[in-house]
């Protein structure tokens, strides 16, 4: 997709701090961080939300969510590592719900206490 910004960072054109690559998924720190630790992690293939999800991109969708536990493993977050960490990930799908760029995205936040709920 031509015009947009996270298919641009997977081509490369516009620069992003790289936290997790594979054939299907990458991963990079959010720009505007709004939590110690806020990580993206989009599907290689273009679709503009979880609302444009098909039954096709089931697996697609699950290893985004398998990708983000590594992630916060790796970082040290998980609650299964220690009880007292834990982190919150965030799907935003449509303008009404705070979704602004229209590429699928999770939101993995980490390193503060989140309250409920969100705004
Ligand atoms: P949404 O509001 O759509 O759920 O989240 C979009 C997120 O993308 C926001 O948290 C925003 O800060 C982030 N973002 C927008 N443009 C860029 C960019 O060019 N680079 C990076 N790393 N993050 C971006
Ligand atoms: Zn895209």
């Amino acid at each position: 997709m031509g015009d947009c910004i996270f298919c641009k960072i997977l081509r490369g054109e516009i620069p992003s701090r790289k936290v997790y690559e594979d054939e299907l998924a990458y991963a990079f720190h959010d720009i505007n961080p709004v939590a110690p630790i806020h990580i993206l992690i989009i599907p290689k293939k273009h679709l503009a939300g979880i609302h444009e999800m098909e039954e096709e991109d089931r697996e697609l969708i699950g290893h985004l969510f398998w990708v983000a536990r590594r992630i916060a493993e790796d970082l040290g977050h998980s609650p299964s590592q220690d009880p007292t960490r834990g982190y919150r990930l965030v799907l935003n799908s449509g303008s009404l719900a705070g979704q602004t760029v229209f590429h699928l995205h999770l939101h993995l936040l980490a390193g503060r206490e989140m309250s409920w709920p969100p705004g």
